[in-house]
């Protein structure tokens, strides 16, 4: 089923997560462990992320080092068919821009289809680690809006080759990404929002947020969101603080507030244990007000811990 009509057949707000890929190495079951705690409270999604490559330097004999791209956790869309098989759940594989040139998303999109996926989330991606600023594939897309434009048109039947005259359509859900606080590039969030707006115009369905300790922010962003004509659902993404780490290392990364409340809280911990108390019982606010508000679902990043997302959504729900 797709996530829009998970949301519009709903009676009360949603649960779904998300999940990483297993790194390199290591086994699907890794993976498993992570989502079975939490299925016992019938999310209506997961999500899979897409991690493009990142570039290592490997030391060579003659002593140099040698710049090479790795993949360290491939396997998204065969993952999602993976958990869709064994849970009967539907999944949302992630699809960026970085990476895939036209062509090649297409062919990513006729394998999803064949796999039964029609649900997926579109994004640009990061700038690669190490580079400064994104840098699209030779023909591939610079913003995630004509990534969904690329989408809609497979959705209508239009393929990229003119040869396919009566294409079967394909009927993708598709899912963007909204920054409550703006993105890290933005110049302000009048400009986010356009560029937001853009995204569903051409033909996006639903919108996940970024994660974000105050509510408030949320609050205003879909407000701002509504104002300009996105009509669409906005679900917002939560991410509880489990580790001392987390503490500078989320608000640094996803260029997020850190509320002064919270901080406060988080200064009095000695260790992990205490922070991830902290952590769950500002979670479990954060989803209770959500709830009130009418969130029609509320997204969850595990980033592989799931005991944290557990107790949460035990405890808000
Ligand atoms: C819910 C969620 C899930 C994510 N999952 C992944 C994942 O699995 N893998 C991964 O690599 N990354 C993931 N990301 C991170 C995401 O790829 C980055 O935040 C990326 O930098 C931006 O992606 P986007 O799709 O929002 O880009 P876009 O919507 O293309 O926006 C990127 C920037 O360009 C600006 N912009 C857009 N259009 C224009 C235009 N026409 N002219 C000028 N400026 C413009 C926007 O304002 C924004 O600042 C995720 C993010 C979220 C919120």
């Amino acid at each position: 089923m797709k996530v829009t009509d998970h949301i519009s057949k709903a009676k009360s707000t949603l649960f779904s997560f998300e999940v990483l890929p297993s790194i390199k190495g290591r086994d699907i079951q890794d993976l498993y462990d992570g989502i079975e705690p939490l299925m016992e409270f019938d999310p209506s999604f997961i999500n899979v992320t897409y991690h493009r490559e990142e570039y290592v330097f490997k030391k060579l004999n003659n002593g140099l080092h040698e710049k090479i791209a790795e993949r360290k956790r491939p396997g998204t869309v065969s993952i999602c068919a993976a958990i869709k098989n064994k849970y009967g759940v539907d999944t949302v594989p992630h699809l960026i821009c970085g990476g895939f040139s036209r062509d090649e998303t297409e062919i990513a999109l006729i394998e999803m289809n064949y796999l039964g996926i029609n649900n997926l989330l579109a994004l640009r991606g990061d700038p690669v680690k190490g580079e400064t600023q994104f840098i699209p594939e030779k023909d591939g897309h610079v913003y995630a809006s004509t990534l969904v434009k690329q989408i809609s048109q497979m959705n209508s039947g239009h393929y990229l080759d003119d040869e396919i005259v009566e294409g079967i359509p394909t009927d993708f859900c598709t899912g963007v990404a909204g920054y409550p606080e703006k993105h890290f590039e933005a110049q302000n969030l009048k400009h986010d929002l356009k560029h937001l707006k853009e995204k569903v115009d051409a033909g996006a369905h639903y919108i996940v947020t970024q994660l974000f300790f105050d509510n408030n922010k949320f609050f205003d962003f879909v407000k701002e969101c509504r104002k300009i004509g996105i009509t669409v659902p906005i679900v917002p993404g939560i991410k509880p603080i489990t580790t001392l780490k987390h503490t500078t290392f989320l608000p640094k990364t996803f260029h997020i507030d850190m509320p002064e409340a919270l901080a406060d809280e988080l200064e009095k911990c000695k260790n992990n244990q205490q922070v991830m108390e902290v952590g769950i019982e500002w979670g479990i606010q954060q989803v209770k007000e959500l709830i009130s508000f009418g969130s029609p679902c509320i997204h969850f990043y595990t980033m592989g811990k799931s005991e944290a997302v557990r107790r949460i959504v035990q405890n808000s729900y």
